[in-house]
């Protein structure tokens, strides 16, 4: 199977901006950012997305965030911080190696071109929805 890019990315066959690495995880800007400082944090072992990630992986990933969130919010003194994560075409991914954004919001957007609009139009359902819902889910763990 061909390489993504980010796989070429973590075997240097294409440059990137490193943010930081250890043995497990890499960290690099997004060259197409959605605000000033989107960083992206990639495994270093191939998965595809969160579907195929084992517990490993994650809870490597996981113990970065908190690292490259603060420096990113520190950089540019972000006035918050959104942590993104795709998978699949239809929920936005493009990149089929899996990634988190890491993505610094600011109150004056212009200065630090932050491009970001979250439209989340909450729902009202009823407590049979939720029952249902909730025993769907459950069943599946
Ligand atoms: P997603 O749409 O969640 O799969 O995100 C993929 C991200 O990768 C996008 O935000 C792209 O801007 C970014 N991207 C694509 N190619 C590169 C690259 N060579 N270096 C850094 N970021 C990239």
């Amino acid at each position: 199977m061909e390489k993504t890019i980010f796989e070429k990315v973590l075997d240097k066959e294409i440059p990137s901006y490193k943010i930081y690495e250890d043995d497990n995880v890499y960290a690099f800007l997004d060259v197409f950012p959605i605000a000033k400082g989107h960083t992206l944090i990639i495994p270093k072992k191939h998965c595809r997305n969160i579907f195929d990630c084992d517990e490993e992986t994650a809870a490597n990933l996981g113990k970065s965030l908190p690292k490259i969130a603060n420096a990113v919010k520190k950089a540019f003194n972000a006035d918050g911080i959104n942590i993104f994560q795709n998978n699949e075409e239809y929920a936005g991914q493009s990149v089929f190696h899996l990634h988190f954004h890491v993505v610094p919001r600011y109150k004056d957007t212009s200065a630090n071109f932050d491009n970001l609009e979250v439209k989340w139009p909450p729902q009202k359902l009823s407590e049979k929805d939720f029952l249902e819902i909730q025993e769907n889910i459950t069943k599946n763990l």
